[in-house]
């Protein structure tokens, strides 16, 4: 599999801030935030898209979001924040290697669905 930007970075290959990390997902700041907390919650195994994820990666997929929880709580915000996945080009993904965006801080209006 082609190396993506976010495996170099968990390989350390790429300086990153991280804040958090396990044995299956990091967590890092975004290097353009959107909102005063903008965190990525990216799983160690490179899917490519949401729809790439199939039947194995079950127990990853909830790891990583019950890992939301935990980084959400370590950085403060757990009563309010905004999770978002982009899946596909048409819709802003421009890193394919999945990832969960984490955005606190800012008010959301309830039709604004992006960021
Ligand atoms: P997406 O558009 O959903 O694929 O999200 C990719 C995100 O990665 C964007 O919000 C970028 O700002 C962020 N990003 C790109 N390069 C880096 C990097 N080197 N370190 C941290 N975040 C990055």
């Amino acid at each position: 599999m082609t190396e993506t930007l976010f495996t170099k970075i968990i390989n350390r290959e790429l300086p990153s801030d991280v804040v958090y990390e396990d044995e299956h997902c990091i967590a890092i700041k975004d290097i353009a935030p959107k909102a005063p907390t903008h965190l990525l919650v990216i799983p160690k195994k490179a899917i490519p898209r949401l729809v790439d994820a199939s039947d194995e990666d079950k127990a990853l997929l909830g790891h990583v979001m019950l890992a939301v929880g935990e980084i959400a709580r370590q950085a403060g915000v757990e009563d309010a924040f905004r999770v978002i996945v982009n899946n596909g080009a048409d819709v802003g993904q421009t890193v394919f290697h999945l990832h969960l965006h984490i955005l606190a801080g800012k008010t959301f209006s309830e039709a604004q669905l992006g960021f």
